[in-house]
């Protein structure tokens, strides 16, 4: 028996990597028949030139589609495009409610202001409980970020300009590996569906950034209050059981959290009641 992992789909064929090399294979015809479809990121079982078996998923996102996915960067810029606390809330959310770890890098803090940059970084001091986070910049750049992607598989998220591909460019040096990696990860690149992991630093990256599409369709009030990891963690402490942190009396978690956060989070609550209404 063979087990391999999903790297690319393309035209049907899958391309499997295994300890025995890599191979292009299609799925055995029973998997059709059992709506079994396997994706970029699955752990499969080879048998006589056949994909036979998708071992169980951990996660898997529908935009790109990739499975089995270890941790998202989250990547900001300081400036340039400026740093948005909202843009940050939204994505933790998506990335708990699809079940990856976060990573928080924030790059170009060679353009930030002094002043400013100790009001960023202090406020991000909140998140450190809940995500890892790396400040870097193109003149210096953080080392410790390289060592993330050892036997991971890792996706990027992030505005475009905020510097995913340079930030790729500098840590692992540019080679013709980095250079197809960085290019699909860079600007107005993504419109195909086809997605790849791609070998990076002894780890694997998606060629598309992750959450193609940051709005709540489909999300309940529950799915929001549970994506909001550290608000989970106080909720025992509300006054109500089944509070939902809004404006109820006793609410431990609007006492204790980041206030910007809070407001963000009765945002998007109003986002999904809005999309309730069509
Ligand atoms: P992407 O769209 O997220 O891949 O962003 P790019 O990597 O293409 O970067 C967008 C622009 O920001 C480019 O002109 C980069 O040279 C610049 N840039 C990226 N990182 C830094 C940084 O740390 N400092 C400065 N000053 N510029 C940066
Ligand atoms: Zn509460």
């Amino acid at each position: 028996m063979i087990q391999g992992l999903i790297t690319k789909l393309t035209g049907g064929l899958y391309t499997v990597k295994t300890d025995e090399g890599i191979v292009e294979l299609k799925p055995k015809g029973v998997m059709r028949h059992e709506n079994i479809s396997p994706m970029v990121g699955d752990h499969v079982i080879l048998h006589e030139g056949w994909i036979s078996e998708v071992l169980d998923r951990k996660n898997q996102l529908r935009r790109p589609p990739i499975s089995n996915i270890d941790q998202v960067l989250l990547v900001f810029s300081a400036v340039e495009p400026e740093f948005s606390f909202k843009l940050l809330d939204r994505l933790l959310a998506h990335a708990a409610h699809a079940g990856i770890d976060p990573v928080i890098i924030v790059t170009k803090l060679d353009l930030i202001k002094k002043e400013q940059e100790q009001e960023l970084v202090s406020t991000l001091e909140y998140y450190r409980s809940f995500a890892p986070i790396y400040l870097t910049s193109l003149a210096k750049p953080n080392h410790e970020i390289s060592k993330m992607f050892a036997n991971k598989v890792s996706v990027f998220a992030g505005q475009s300009g905020v510097g995913k591909s340079t930030l790729i460019n500098v840590l692992s040096g540019t080679t013709i590996e980095t250079q197809a990696i960085s290019q699909a990860l860079g600007r107005g690149k993504h419109t195909t569906r086809h997605s790849e992991l791609l070998p990076l630093l002894g780890g694997y990256v998606g060629d598309t950034p992750g959450f193609g599409s940051l709005n709540f369709d489909g999300w309940n009030l529950e799915d929001l209050r549970e994506s909001f990891t550290d608000f989970v963690a106080l909720a025992d402490n509300c006054k109500f059981r089944g509070c939902y942190h809004r404006a109820e009396p006793g609410c431990a978690v609007k006492e204790h959290v980041l206030a910007s956060r809070h407001d963000n989070y009765l945002m998007f609550m109003n986002e999904i009641d809005e999309m309730k209404k069509w």
